[in-house]
This record gives structure tokens, C-alpha cells and sequence, in this order.
């Protein structure tokens, strides 16, 4: 009987199997579930080889099934290696560098199967016959390989044992010890039995190394039952994860929602599949007019970073930043977002107390300002008080000495020539007795407005005393004073007073005094002041008594 072998089916697998390999190890699945995917795959290969063996006398797929038996062998002892390794040193990972090495003795053994390179030196087929073989000398250092691996592992099981452990890890080692004599001796008693007549007893069965296989897996898969062996990684992940206060949601590339944490929930109750509701979250935006382009980036610009912040109903409503960021996979290729959600309420009514305070603070600083423009009105009042006389709006007495004095320093100082007028009202007792005092008072007054409406701005315009006056006129020679004197006097007889109680007239009687040339000797301005007063105060006296209403220069 000759079967046509079917090449495509064949290259199918092998094709299919070439993909589901690069799937597992191209992608972010532990390397614990990798290695075991890898090895349970491996563990498959034999009981198929063998069941294949016994559907078919076509000698060619002998030797195929024959050869992807052992192969399923070659990597068997190599992936329960690199198992016990990471069980026993506690890894989830192993190096790639390593886990290669370790390989290459395996990569051997198999190349020694399907090769067979010297040949017959392997398995050869006995009368054409692959059902019945006979095993070379290759084939036994095939079996040493596969030894190599089983005895490696063994040992380090063994002294992983010996170190004080946790419970649950001291069971696992022993069901792995347990699975790996198993497959051993069973594998040695087919082996035995199919080379040799030593165990007469059991003659020739098949599937003793299957069955091997088989019960070893069993012990593995009881010991990742049992001890929750992969999954505790991803508990202990997921609950480090659900305990943070950030929440988080996983989108895929087309914004559908993968996964999320507990706090994640909290913000975005969308289930697992649907796709992420980004409109009814910004509904509650801050700034709804940024929603738009917000909304724009989010569709468009994947890359982009995008945070802004929401407010959610919850039972009250909370204030939540809200964080989108790209993620990306290991060859930079978008692969989905992370949102992030972090509730920022407080953090909001802090600003939200801070603007009312500071708001406070600016009332009260207006306030402040107010009272101060209040004061400085005060102030500038009481000056006016403390430097003028209120009857006359003249500069006072006091104020009269204290500007004096500074001004005869500078005029001393750079020899400026100036003149000081004293002048009094003549008979100014009759009109107070006449008309009245507050008549006498309005008489005052007229006559100060009269003479200042004549005055520079740079004179010095006081009232000394009752009814006397001083006015100092800088840089002003004698001639000058002089003629400004007749000047006022004229002015002030010529005056008429309207008063209540009649028309008022008076006249004034003046000292002049003049600094030209002259110079002061020794002492201090105010001396001088006063000697120059006197001066004045004499020549007027001299005026009063040669008549009145005249002039006279000291
Ligand atoms: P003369 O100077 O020409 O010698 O005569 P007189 O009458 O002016 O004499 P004296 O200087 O002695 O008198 C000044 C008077 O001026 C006395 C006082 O009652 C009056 N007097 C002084 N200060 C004021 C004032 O502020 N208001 C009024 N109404 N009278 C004043
Ligand atoms: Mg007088
Ligand atoms: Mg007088």
C-alpha cells in the first residue's frame, strides 16, 4: 500500500507551529508561562509521534513521526531544566544568554534526529520496517543528552530541598522531583524494553514513555493548581495595583477599554470592551472650552499627552485630573493609552480658600490704601495748620523763623542780595474799637489777600503778630524793595473795606531792610535774623512816629 504523503498539510503545521511559538514568545506573557507552554508543547510531541507511527506502514512517515517524537524528547529534558531553574531560584524570568547556552546541547540532539548524519547510527529501520527499529550508537548519546538535562535538574531540585523554604515552595519541588522520576523510569523501562531482552516479563508495549509524560504533567499541573503558581505574581500585581488611589484604565489602540483598577472603577464604570466614554467625561470639564480640542487630540493625535481636569458625581462631586498617555511597545509601535484619574478635590478647595483669602487681602488692602489717603489728607491739613495763619491764610510765626533762617544761610552762603518788609497797621486799635473786633478781623484778612495777589510765588509772606506783618523778598536790592513798598502801601490806602457795619480804609506804616554787598560777621543765621529784625523793627518804629502811612529804610 503506498499513501501520497500530503506536503501541505505537513508544511501547515510545521508553519502553524513556527507561528505559535513566535506568537508566545513575541509578546508580554511571563517567561514562566512561556517556558511552560514551551515545555507542555514539547511533552506533546512523543504520545503524537507515536499514535502517528501506528496509523500508517508507509515507511517515510515512519521515519517522519519517529523523528518528531524524539524531537518532542530533545526539548523536553531542556525546558524541565530551565522550569526547575526559575522554580528553584525563585525567577520569573530567565536571561535570554542563558536560557540559549542551555539550549545548545538540546539544539544538538536534535539535529542529531533529524539529520542522523552518520548513517543508521540512530534509529535505522529494520527491513524497511520503521515499527521496528534498531538503535545505533547516536541514539544513545541522545539518550545521555536527554540525561544530561533530567540529572541537572534533578540535582538542583534536590539541593534547592536542602535550603530552608516555605512550605508550599518545598511541595512543589517534590511533585516536580515526583513528575520528573516518573517520566524517568518510565522512559527507561520503554527504552529498556524496546533495546534489550533484559526485562523478558514485559516484552515489547507501547506507550510506556507517554504515559511517563503524561504523568509527570499531572504532577506539574497539580503543583500550579495547587500552589497558584503563576497566578500569584499577577494577584500580588493586581492587588498592589487596586490598593493605589490613582485609578486606571487600559485602552487599546481604538480607545476600548481593556482593563482597569479599583480606583480606576471608581471614576469610569465602563466595562471591560466598551469603548472608553471621553465625551461624558468632559461633560464635567473645568474648562469646557478646551473641550473640543481636547476631544480633537484625543482622536488624532494619539501620541499625545493629554490632561485635563473633571469634575465626576459621585455621592459629592469630586474633583479628578484627568492624565492620557500613549503607550507604546517594545518596537515603538502604538499600542494603546493609560488614563489615569487622581482626585484632586482637596487639592482644589485649597486654591479655591487660597482665592477667597486672597481676595480678603485685597478688600482689605484697598481699605488700607483708603485710610491711608484719609491720613496723608490729615497730615498735609495739620502741616497747613502747623505752618499758616488761619485768619490771614500767611505763614505763621514759627514757620516764619524756620524758613527764614534757612534762607538767610543761602543767602549769606552765596551772597544774594534781599530785602525784608516789616509793616503794621496804623491806628488799628480805633477800628477794632470803632467797628468791632471781627471787622478789625476782615480788615486783616482783605489787606493779606491784597498784598499777596502782589507777592511772587518766591516771597516769604508771614504774620508776625497781631496787625504786623514781615514779608522777605529774595534777590531783591534796595531800590527794588523800595519801590514794591510804596508800591503795597499805595495798594493799602487806596483800599476800600466793605463791611457790614460800614466801608473800612487804612493805611500801613513800613520798615524796609536790605542786604547788598553787606555781609554777616561771625555768630549763626538766627543771631543774624533777629539783628536784621531789629533793624526793621526799628525803622518802622521811625515811620510810625514821623506820621504814619510812609515808608522808612533802616
Ligand atoms: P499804631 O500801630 O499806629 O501805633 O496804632 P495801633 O492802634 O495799631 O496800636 P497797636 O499796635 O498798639 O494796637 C494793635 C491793636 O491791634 C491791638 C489789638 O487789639 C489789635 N489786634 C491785634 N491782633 C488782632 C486781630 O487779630 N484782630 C483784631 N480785630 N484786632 C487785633
Ligand atoms: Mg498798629
Ligand atoms: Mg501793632
Amino acid at each position: 500500500m503506498v499513501l501520497e504523503f500530503n506536503w501541505v498539510d505537513f508544511l501547515a503545521f510545521v508553519i502553524l507551529n513556527i507561528l505559535f511559538l513566535y506568537v508566545l514568545f513575541a509578546n508580554e506573557i511571563r517567561q514562566l508561562h512561556k517556558v511552560y507552554i514551551f515545555f507542555h508543547f514539547a511533552m506533546m510531541l512523543w504520545p503524537f509521534g507515536q499514535f502517528s507511527i501506528s496509523m500508517t506502514t508507509v515507511p517515510v512517515y515512519h521515519w517522519i513521526y519517529v523523528n518528531i517524537s524524539f524531537l518532542g524528547i530533545a526539548f523536553l529534558g531542556y525546558g524541565w531544566l530551565l522550569f526547575s531553574i526559575m522554580l528553584t531560584r525563585g525567577r520569573t524570568n530567565v536571561r535570554a544568554l542563558g536560557a540559549g547556552l542551555l539550549a545548545v546541547p538540546a539544539i544538538a540532539a536534535a539535529l542529531m534526529v533529524t539529520l542522523n548524519p552518520v548513517h543508521r547510527q540512530f534509529v535505522s529501520a529494520v527491513d524497511g520496517m520503521y515499527a521496528q527499529r534498531s538503535y545505533g550508537p547516536l541514539f544513545w548519546y541522545f539518550a545521555g543528552i536527554c540525561m544530561f538535562y533530567v540529572v541537572i535538574g534533578a540535582v538542583i531540585m534536590l539541593r534547592a530541598l536542602q535550603r530552608p523554604a516555605a512550605y508550599t515552595y518545598r511541595t512543589q519541588v517534590v511533585l516536580f522531583l515526583a513528575g520528573q522520576s516518573l517520566l524517568l523510569g518510565f522512559a527507561a523501562l520503554d527504552t529498556i524494553s524496546n533495546t534489550t531482552d533484559w526485562l523478558p516479563w514485559l516484552g515489547h508495549p507501547g506507550g510506556l514513555t507517554s504515559i511517563g509524560i503524561l504523568a509527570s504533567d499531572i504532577c506539574i499541573v497539580i503543583a500550579i493548581r495547587k500552589q497558584n503558581m503563576f497566578r500569584v505574581i499577577s494577584l500580588a500585581l493586581r492587588e498592589v495595583v487596586d490598593s493605589m488611589d490613582t485609578g486606571f484604565v487600559i485602552l487599546d489602540d481604538r480607545h476600548v477599554v481593556l482593563d482597569h483598577n479599583a480606583a480606576g472603577r471608581r471614576f469610569c464604570r465602563t466595562p471591560v470592551g466598551q469603548p472608553f466614554p471621553i465625551d461624558k467625561l468632559l461633560e464635567g470639564a473645568i474648562e469646557p472650552q478646551f473641550g473640543r480640542s481636547f476631544l480633537q487630540a484625543y482622536y488624532q493625535e494619539k501620541g499625545k499627552f493629554l490632561q485635563t481636569e473633571i469634575v465626576i458625581r459621585d455621592k459629592a462631586p469630586v474633583n479628578v485630573s484627568m492624565r492620557i498617555s500613549p503607550v507604546y511597545s517594545d518596537n515603538g509601535a502604538f499600542v494603546g493609552r493609560i488614563v489615569t484619574f487622581q482626585d484632586v478635590t482637596e487639592w482644589r478647595n485649597m486654591v479655591h480658600e487660597l482665592h477667597d483669602r486672597n481676595e480678603d487681602l485685597v478688600h482689605r488692602n484697598m481699605e488700607l490704601t483708603q485710610i491711608q489717603e484719609e491720613l496723608s489728607i490729615a497730615n498735609r491739613k495739620l502741616e497747613q495748620l502747623a505752618t499758616t495763619d488761619p485768619l490771614t491764610g500767611c505763614f505763621n510765626r514759627r514757620y516764619l523763623y524756620q524758613m527764614l533762617e534757612h534762607q538767610l544761610a543761602v543767602e549769606h552762603r552765596y551772597r544774594v542780595p534781599f530785602s525784608i518788609i516789616l509793616f503794621d497797621v496804623d491806628y488799628f486799635k480805633q477800628i477794632n474799637d470803632q467797628f468791632g473786633h471781627h471787622v478789625g478781623d476782615e480788615v486783616l484778612k482783605h489787606t493779606a489777600s491784597l498784598i499777596r495777589e502782589r507777592l511772587r510765588d518766591t516771597d516769604i509772606f508771614a504774620r508776625y503778630g497781631g496787625e504786623e506783618f514781615i514779608i522777605h523778598l529774595p534777590h531783591t536790592v534796595k531800590s527794588d524793595a523800595l519801590r514794591l513798598a510804596e508800591e503795597l502801601r499805595g495798594l493799602v490806602e487806596s483800599q476800600i473795606v466793605h463791611t457790614d457795619r460800614g466801608d473800612v480804609r487804612i493805611t500801613v506804616s513800613m520798615g524796609v531792610i536790605s542786604m547788598e554787598g553787606r555781609t554777616y560777621e561771625g555768630g549763626n543765621p538766627r543771631q543774624w535774623l533777629f539783628d536784621l529784625l531789629r533793624e526793621a523793627d526799628n525803622a518802622l518804629y521811625e515811620a510810625k512816629h514821623s506820621g504814619r502811612n510812609r515808608i522808612v529804610s533802616a
